[in-house]
């Protein structure tokens, strides 16, 4: 276990999890720091859902359904069965041990806390050592228009829908009032190391970048950037990532991905087979690192942390 060395990672809820889970076999958690996608946040039964900051909770808590990575393991889902026999619909699932972390959170609200600080008194209470920070106190909420005209939100479109829509566009509600807080920007500016999990370019990094606020600062980070494809040719590992990139007009592939992140990134992992983009990305003055960025396995997922480990002390 590497003790020393800290990092703050920016992530969504399924590639960069996966990635954390290999970090936190080689250091130790009180050096991470996870800030949290908050475009996916919603409400359901009345209570604020934040799936990619809960997902890190339970990760964290060590109780995350690794199969889903959502949702708490094992969890039944009865409350749910009465909400629809009582008339609601229930496609967005929320497991009967789930709900008492949601339950608390809305509680937490309720008394005036804002979501950093409540997420903050659920992290104590599980006696989570990682520092786990939604990038906002805003309210952001992704917004998808599809190819046949529908609005959907991303709940809508990824769990009611199953992601089978074509996107054409994306729109981040609440983006023009909303910043990251203080605390995640001084840590930014302040990170020796700050890494780019392998999450939806659009609409897991794609709300915190498009704060003008968060990209500035990511900017004028003193640290090191690094980011992880989450995507092979021109495929994503799981989700839309790859589709929504295409009907966004942008290329699918992790040059394009690149140029989104151009601003600010350093250095790059992609994959081996993708190795024909090396000298595209590199234009963009960007180290490239072609590697085995499959993050399926335990032993995947510490390889790589390592290899990422090995780029930092360098
Ligand atoms: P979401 O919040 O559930 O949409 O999750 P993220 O945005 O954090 O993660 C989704 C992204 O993770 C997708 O674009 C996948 O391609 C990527 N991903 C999933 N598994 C892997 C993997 O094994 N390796 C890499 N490099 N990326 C992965």
């Amino acid at each position: 276990m590497n003790t020393d060395t800290k990092i703050t990672f920016i992530s969504g809820g399924t590639g960069t999890p996966k990635l954390l889970l290999g970090f936190r076999e080689l250091i130790s958690e009180e050096n991470m720091t996870i800030i949290g996608n908050i475009g996916d946040d919603d409400e359901f039964y009345g209570l604020l859902v934040s799936p990619d900051v809960d997902t890190l909770i339970y990760l964290f808590s060590n109780q995350l359904d690794l199969v889903k990575f959502w949702g708490i393991e094992d969890d039944s889902f009865i409350s749910l069965e009465k909400l629809a026999d009582l008339g609601e619909e229930t496609w967005f699932q929320l497991g009967d041990n789930d709900l008492a972390l949601h339950l608390l959170r809305n509680k937490l609200l309720a008394s005036g806390l804002t979501h950093s600080e409540a997420i903050k008194e659920l992290c104590k209470r599980l006696n989570i050592k990682a520092k786990i920070l939604p990038i906002s106190d805003d309210k952001i909420r992704t917004k998808l228009i599809t190819s046949d005209d529908q609005f959907l939100s991303f709940q809508e479109f990824t769990v009611k829908h199953k992601e089978k829509h074509d996107i054409k566009a994306v729109i981040y509600e609440g983006i023009k009032k909303a910043k990251p807080t203080e605390e995640v920007e001084n840590i930014i500016l302040n990170s020796e190391t700050i890494i780019i999990g392998p999450s939806n370019p659009i609409t897991s990094i794609g709300p915190m970048l498009a704060m003008p606020k968060f990209e500035r600062t990511l900017k004028a980070a003193e640290g090191q950037v690094i980011a992880i494809s989450p995507v092979i040719g021109d495929q994503a590992f799981s989700g839309p990532a790859a589709n929504m990139l295409k009907g966004l007009q942008l290329e699918p592939n992790a040059f394009g991905i690149a140029k989104l992140y151009r601003k600010f990134l350093n250095t790059y992992f992609i994959s081996e087979s993708d190795e024909n983009l090396v000298k595209k990305i590199e234009k963009l003055k960007i180290k490239v690192i072609c590697t085995d960025i499959s993050l399926k396995s335990h032993e995947d997922r510490t390889r790589i942390a390592q290899e990422i480990l090995d780029v930092i002390k360098e």
